[in-house]
């Protein structure tokens, strides 16, 4: 997508050889036309596959799945890193390894807001090694709900993550892909 590749060649901060930081338009500042572009071509790449809901994980991926949802006219659910305490039965819990914050967080989601016949788009920031996507997948498939795909702002196709979750069977929609960050210097795979 041109105007994402753009956004990161101008505004993305190349932070060492594996971790690029885009705080002035989606980790902190989020640009909300971007967001919207990035919603519909998101629900453009999916328009027949008949989703019932767009799942994410807090906090980033949540404006560009809301566009998403909007746009499909569908609820959007997002995991919760923490568990809140008003998030107390029906739990449907996963560990999920952050690749940025070195953490493990129980990633969390009512089994209220998950049916089994749901058909779920789920949709992150960033794909590095792919755990969150997993863990989004596997809390999917605990409900017995069918993953319709994963849909990834920026992935780092120099890491894992593509390839783990394509040899899972999952299908991968990235709106910018970046072969590497490698001096300091964005470089995508152009498609
Ligand atoms: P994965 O689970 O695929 O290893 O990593 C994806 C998660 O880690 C995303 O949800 C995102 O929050 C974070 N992440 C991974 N790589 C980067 C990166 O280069 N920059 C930023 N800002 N976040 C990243």
């Amino acid at each position: 997508m041109k105007s994402l590749k753009d956004k990161i060649v101008s505004e993305g901060i190349v932070l060492s050889d594996t971790v690029l930081k885009v705080d002035s338009f989606l980790n902190h500042q989020m640009d909300p036309q971007l967001m919207k572009e990035m919603g519909e071509e998101f629900a453009r790449r999916f328009a027949e596959d008949k989703i019932t809901k767009v799942l994410t994980i807090e906090s980033s991926g949540i404006a560009p799945a809301l566009m998403t949802a909007l746009t499909l006219n569908v609820p959007l659910v997002f995991a919760r890193k923490q568990k809140s305490l008003t998030l107390r039965e029906d739990l449907i819990v996963e560990r999920v390894h952050s690749f940025t914050k070195e953490v493990t967080n129980d990633v969390t989601v009512s089994r209220k807001y998950l049916s089994p016949d749901d058909n779920v788009l789920i949709i992150d920031d960033f794909l590095a090694v792919g755990e969150a996507a997993q863990g989004l997948a596997r809390i999917t498939e605990q409900v017995g709900a069918k993953v319709a795909g994963i849909g990834i702002v920026i992935e780092k196709s120099f890491q894992t993550g593509r390839h783990t979750l394509i040899e899972a069977g999952y299908r991968v929609e990235s709106l910018a892909r970046i072969a590497s960050l490698h001096d300091s210097s964005v470089q995508f795979i152009e498609e």
